[in-house]
């Protein structure tokens, strides 16, 4: 891959402003059909794509399809979403006056993106762009360009115009980046990543007053009410922790339990983690492949010692896994931690890694304001029968996403992001168009 620096993001820049009026004034219907194009053309490519994912980035097969999938899925709805770009027009005060709102896009726009879903934190992010007639300018992980490389080498087989979008890779991260906000045509950055970064970029977005989006870290709380059916709850609490290794920011981070179930939940959650299958994601029955790089397994390893050390209990895992030609690799066991408290590593960052601590309560309001007590506020969830407590559980929630029984609540027509230092603004559905659009006010006299 090339390895870009400033003068390249330059020129990049370049490209986006030029072919930002064409791309701008195509009407709607032409977008829309372009970019159902980019879907179709995922989805011919899927295999291919999931495989050099897997290859890439580590996660298991069936992950990596499912990720092409969901990251299919915004060309589409935004494909649909292009041709819904209302504006308004107002009484106005004056009989001779007529008042008219437009929504015009913001210009060109830059995203800058993680490794941990290496297509759909770019299609997320480009698919309501173009809709909404912006160009961009893409930055993807250092450590997963290629498969950003062939969603380019797909939108250009569907059609999008050189220029419209333009991929900048390489290591130098920060030079990159800060040659996309220095340049004053950059009207809007988009950025997932770490909070520390994220709060970077909004400092620099600053000098030149871009329009910021931001979806940072999390620290997902999972409560666990005692009405719960443990079996069902003890799923999606697996599937919530341990997809991609736990290398999501809507991972689960803590699952606080009720004291008279604690016991029976953390045998299934062991039970279960035992079973999951740790290799190489090419290997059709794996659920768990490696971490991302080493730095990645020496956190997990640091988080598990300190929580040992404070006295939790490993019921399972707490170590790499070697055995079976794997001593190369950044493979580290499902883990389940019982008995963890609010000092431990575990409770405060981020793992980021296949680790489940278990923390039990016995009031409500005792879990919700454990559940509040954190400055991230992404992804939080919540197991109970109870309707009127799910009500109000999810109110007092201080997150931008709950899921009531459901660990996976990522979809490509619901609105995602986070509160507090999780971020700003919003991805997906009709929301996530917003944050392309500028409004218009145009006050027009009939003297
Ligand atoms: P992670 O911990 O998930 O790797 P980062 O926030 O470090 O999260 O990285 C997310 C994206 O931000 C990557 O594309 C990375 O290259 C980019 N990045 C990291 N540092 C900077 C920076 N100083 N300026 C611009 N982009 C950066």
């Amino acid at each position: 891959m090339a390895d870009a620096g400033a003068e390249d993001t330059r020129r990049a820049v370049d490209a986006a402003h030029r072919a930002f009026p064409a791309w701008s004034q195509k009407v709607a219907g032409e977008r829309a059909a372009i970019l159902e194009r980019v879907y179709d053309g995922m989805m011919e490519q899927k295999e291919e794509m999931a495989r050099l994912m897997t290859m890439e980035q580590g996660k298991p097969l069936a992950e990596a399809r499912g990720e092409v999938q969901y990251a299919a899925d915004f060309f589409k709805w935004y494909a649909e979403e292009a041709k819904r770009i209302y504006g308004d027009t107002i009484p106005a005060s004056s009989p001779d006056k007529r008042i008219w709102v437009l929504r015009q896009p913001v210009g060109v726009t830059a995203a800058i993106t993680p490794w941990n879903f290496p297509a759909a934190m770019i299609t997320r992010k480009v698919a309501p762009a173009l809709a909404a007639g912006c160009t961009m300018v893409i930055k993807p992980a250092e450590q997963t360009p290629l498969t950003a490389a062939l969603l380019m080498e797909i939108m250009d087989q569907a059609g999008v115009p050189a220029g419209v979008v333009n991929l900048v890779t390489g290591t130098r991260a920060a030079d990159i980046g800060d040659a996309l906000l220095e340049d004053r045509r950059v009207r809007k950055i988009t950025f997932t990543g770490s909070t520390e970064v994220g709060k970077l970029l909004m400092r620099k977005a600053a000098d030149t007053v871009k329009r910021v989006s931001l979806e940072l870290g999390g620290h997902a709380p999972f409560l666990v009410f005692e009405d719960a059916d443990l079996v069902k709850a003890a799923k999606e609490v697996l599937a919530s922790k341990f997809r991609n290794a736990g290398q999501t920011c809507v991972c689960t981070n803590r699952v606080y339990v009720h004291n008279s179930v604690k016991g029976e939940f953390a045998a299934i959650l062991a039970r279960e983690a035992e079973k999951l299958q740790v290799g190489e994601g090419l290997k059709e029955d794996v659920q768990i492949g490696p971490l991302i790089e080493p730095e990645a397994l020496a956190k997990v390893e640091r988080h598990v010692a300190d929580a040992k050390e404070k006295g939790a209990k490993v019921l399972t895992g707490g170590r790499r896994v070697t055995e079976g030609g794997l001593d190369q690799g950044c493979f580290y066991a499902p883990t389940v931690l019982l008995d963890t408290t609010s000092d431990m590593l575990v409770e405060r960052e981020e793992t980021f890694g296949p680790v489940l601590p278990l923390h039990g309560f016995e009031e409500e309001a005792e879990a919700v304001a454990l559940a509040n007590d954190t400055p991230y506020g992404l992804a939080a969830y919540l197991y109970t029968r109870d309707l009127s407590r799910a009500i109000r559980v999810s109110e007092a929630l201080e997150y931008g996403i709950v899921g009531v029984n459901d660990g996976m609540p990522s979809t490509a027509q619901a609105p995602f992001g986070g509160v507090k230092e999780s971020g700003l603004g919003r991805e997906g559905g009709k929301y996530g168009i917003e944050e392309f659009l500028e409004t218009k006010y145009v006050s027009v006299g009939l003297k």
